[in-house]
């Protein structure tokens, strides 16, 4: 048996597995409103809002991509720092919309800075940001970005914390926040198949006046139903008992615990790099707390390292994403684990190196 220590999906434990092997219940009848509504409070909690939370049946670039169908009338700016960020700007140019971006190199955060320059030439009535840049272990400085985006009236704010959702604190009503989505396969270690979102009444508004907004990725649909405790097609029902599940653990651990948890174990990875001499690709000040992406030193055969780790101890980390596979590699602390489990992998880890 192998256990993941990839960026996402990352590990399901057995016990949510379990709850979601919950006999199959329809979704028009009030056992789901009552599941529905269950999971409510806590996602609230996380994403820092008065919102009700939206669940798409759907990975999250459904969301990504819906987002932009919803609120974009005028044009997009998306901000470019690694895969995930840099496919949004591609995803926008596929749908026909005018787009335009701020690209930094792979390993950067977006400075605030040029995001006021930006938006100061007018035109833009959308802003894309993913938090935590998965690809490049980067994470942008969201309240400071915020700020800036507030400044400009009319501007729709989207924020993919798909990799920090319940790893650190996001605070979406006071930053301002318009519309905040995670998928559940990455900090929250369930199966993938669910994204989680939540819209601003701005966001709404918006939305109300935007044509071809199609039906399975409506905004509006998602506000409708979600005042009846439901979602506009079938869920995916097993998910979200798996997601009560979760949300039950975590309430149960504390939230600031849970924070402090992944910020510990993500911590005894760095330390582990600088016992090894792999720096982080990340620049300090921009790290991840919820996964580590080291850039490979020339003389480190990563592939073989990767292989070893697999083959005899089980454990898989990941060797690289998009234009950076092979020249750096990703760890995860996402989820479930514990120092006792990270402190397992970097055992595996170093017996591999030695
Ligand atoms: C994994 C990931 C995505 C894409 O999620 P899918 O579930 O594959 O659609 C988007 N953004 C970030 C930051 C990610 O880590």
């Amino acid at each position: 048996m192998s256990k993941l220590y990839i960026p996402g999906p990352i590990n399901v434990s057995a016990e949510t597995f379990a709850a979601m092997s919950h006999p199959m219940i329809g979704h028009r009848g009030s056992e789901f409103e009552e599941l529905y509504a269950s999971v409510q409070p806590s996602l609230q909690q996380l994403a820092g809002t008065s919102r009700p939370a939206y669940l798409s049946t759907s990975s999250a670039w459904g969301v990504m991509e819906a987002a932009l169908r919803n609120l974009c009338a005028k044009k997009v700016l998306t901000l470019c720092c690694g895969a995930f960020s840099d496919k949004w700007y591609d995803v926008a140019l596929k749908l026909g919309l005018a787009a335009d971006k701020i690209q930094v190199g792979w390993g950067e955060a977006i400075s605030p800075e040029s995001v006021r320059a930006k938006l100061g030439e007018g035109g833009y009535d959308v802003v894309t940001l993913i938090h935590n840049e998965t690809s490049t272990g980067v994470m942008n400085d969201l309240a400071a970005i915020a700020a800036v985006v507030k400044a400009f009236p009319g501007v729709i704010f989207v924020v993919d914390s798909v990799s920090s959702f319940s790893a650190v604190p996001i605070a979406m009503d006071a930053l301002g926040i318009d519309v905040l989505l995670a998928g559940v396969q990455k900090a929250l270690a369930l199966p993938p198949g669910l994204t989680i979102f939540f819209c601003s009444e701005a966001a709404l508004e918006r939305a109300k006046s935007q044509p071809n907004r199609g039906y399975y990725f409506d905004f509006i649909e998602f506000a409708k139903n979600a005042e009846k405790n439901n979602t506009p097609s079938t869920p995916a029902i097993s998910l979200i008992f798996g997601l009560q599940y979760i949300l039950g653990t975590i309430a149960a651990e504390g939230v600031s615990q849970r924070y402090a948890r992944h910020a510990a174990n993500n911590a005894l990875i760095h330390a582990w790099g600088a016992r090894h001499g792999f720096a982080n690709f990340a620049p300090v000040g921009h790290q991840s707390v919820s996964l580590t992406c080291f850039a490979k030193p020339a003389d480190f055969d990563q592939a073989a390292f990767i292989k070893t780790l697999k083959g005899k101890h089980g454990y898989i980390i990941n060797g690289g994403y998009g234009k950076i596979k092979g020249l750096t590699f990703r760890i995860s602390n996402m989820g479930n684990e514990t120092a006792a489990t990270m402190l397992q992998l970097i055992a595996a880890m170093d017996d591999v190196l030695a």
